[in-house]
């Protein structure tokens, strides 16, 4: 197996400067953590570099949500002990949800590792990483090692601190940490905690910053972005009253506050829990016109004892009724969703009411996973009784039937005329521009790369599950719900 490449770009090029390379497995937020350790090194006059085994400190950032992921950062850890026995000042670390889920158990498996950090604590990664070669220096014989784990910091402020974003149209903004739900099957309120929101000026603050360095798309994260709000300080007495419970922040306060900055073209949110849309939400994504109308709301199953079971927090019935709000007010809202097929006890009659669900809702994009057991889950503890081959095909007919649903869906687009912020130009084929319809489907058209950061009108030719294929039909100026 070749050694994994570096993911982001080297920066501040000095041949006496140490080096970092951090590879990062798992979600968009790992992503943006990753970032913020890269600034936050370089900040101590460290460059990035991308040839992992030229690196000084080579860090993992990685993910438990499936054990396949964490089998990969020990195949990968692994491949740099040679490099480790060529450069034996090397540090290699371990950061993020596996480090936080098995903690010392890390070294056992990987000896090479020296360092493991946990999602809350990687602020202070350069430090560890002195105080590690000081007592390296202090007993060269010993092999010094530095835990460090828990949630008892505050989560790490990132942006204009840790400067998570280092230019481009695209910028994410982690708005919370952690989840205070419970799902069986899920490892996260285990590694990231109980939920810690940002406040609402921090973040206006952040945004600004990135919108005055280039960013036009800013995506919010969060486990359960819409519950963002929820654990800060109600109002005192007299003190202005936000939209969520008892007065506290609540998301729709801070998608209004965003959509008054000049500059930000598109705002986009992921991901949330259904337990979490209010009519306050609806009415800011129906009062926003920068915010997509494109909301990841995982359904994860269409039967209720299955629901019951992975302790969602709601029913079918529930589900709908909060769709009904968003519709309510935005009519052309579109869902993406995720499924859990064979999750213990899953029946073919559950599968089947998932299989109804999904064609009811009328979901467009559609992300299928097949249940495997993972420690330290609740869910762990359930007899994994659906056989591999039943997962397997589940999975298979319910990709199959989410294409055909999202193929219905866009085919009703052909022959109108859409308005599409233009991303990028396609990376493979020249002259073909990537874009976005306000309501999150993605669509590929001829035009010249200086599009890039505007908003046009696509006449839709083509379709597939996927994505819309069309060509300019006129510039819109703004607005991209005026059609
Ligand atoms: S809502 Fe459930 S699935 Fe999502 S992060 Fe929280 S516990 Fe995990």
């Amino acid at each position: 197996m070749s050694l994994p490449r570096f993911q982001s770009k080297a920066l501040g090029e000095s041949q006496s400067a140490p080096r970092l390379h951090v590879v990062t497995f798992g979600c968009q937020m790992n992503k943006y953590d990753s970032l913020s350790v890269e600034g936050k090194f370089r900040r101590q006059g460290w460059q990035t570099t991308d040839a992992i085994d030229e690196a000084d400190v080579v860090l993992f950032n990685t993910c438990s949500v499936r054990e396949h992921a964490e089998e990969r950062v020990f195949s990968w850890v692994g491949e740099l002990r040679k490099a480790k026995e060529r450069k034996p000042g090397m540090v290699v670390g371990v950061m993020g949800c596996m480090a936080e889920r098995l903690g010392e158990e890390i070294y056992g498996r990987s000896p090479v590792v020296d360092l493991v950090v946990g999602t809350r604590s990687f602020q202070h990664l350069p430090a560890l990483v002195d105080e590690l070669l000081e007592r390296r220096a202090a007993s060269p014989t010993r092999t010094p090692r530095i835990t460090r784990l828990g949630f008892d910091e505050e989560p790490d402020a990132g942006g204009r601190q840790g400067e998570p974003y280092t230019g481009g149209r695209h910028a994410y903004l982690t708005v919370m940490r952690g989840c205070d739900l419970n799902c069986t099957f899920c490892v996260v309120p285990k590694v990231r905690g109980r939920v810690l929101s940002r406040g609402i000026d921090e973040l206006v603050d952040e945004a600004r910053w990135m919108i005055d360095s280039g960013a036009q798309v800013l995506t919010l994260l969060g486990q359960t972005v819409n519950s963002w709000g929820e654990d800060l300080a109600a109002p005192a007495e007299g003190e202005a009253r936000f939209r969520g419970r008892q007065g506290r922040p609540a998301l729709a306060d801070l998608i209004y506050r965003l959509q008054e900055l000049d500059g930000l073209e598109r705002l986009r949110l992921i991901t949330l829990h259904p337990s979490y849309v209010t009519p306050a939400l609806a009415q800011a994504l129906r009062d926003c016109d920068k915010c997509d109308r494109f909301l990841p709301l995982p359904a994860q199953s269409g039967s209720d004892d299955v629901l019951r079971r992975m302790k969602r927090g709601y029913t079918t019935d529930l589900y709908r009724k909060r769709v009904e709000i968003l519709r309510e007010h935005c009519p052309d809202i579109e869902l993406g969703t995720d499924w859990i097929v064979g999750f213990p006890g899953e029946t073919d009659d559950d599968f089947a009411a998932t299989e109804r669900f999904l064609a009811e809702q009328r979901f467009l994009v559609n992300y299928v996973f097949q249940y495997s057991p993972r420690p330290d889950t609740a869910a762990d503890a359930l007899v994994d009784d659906v056989p591999a081959d039943v997962k397997r095909e589940r999975n298979n007919r319910l990709l199959a039937l989410g294409e055909s649903v999202a193929l219905a869906r866009l085919r009703e687009k052909l022959g109108l005329e859409v308005p599409v912020f233009v991303e990028e130009p396609h990376e493979k084929h020249a002259g073909v521009l990537r874009a976005r319809t306000h309501t999150g489907i993605s669509v590929s058209l001829k035009g010249d790369a200086s599009l890039a950061g505007t908003t046009q009108r696509v006449l839709v030719e083509d379709c597939t599950p996927y994505g819309l294929a069309g060509s300019l039909a006129s510039e819109v100026a703004k607005r991209p719900d005026e059609h």
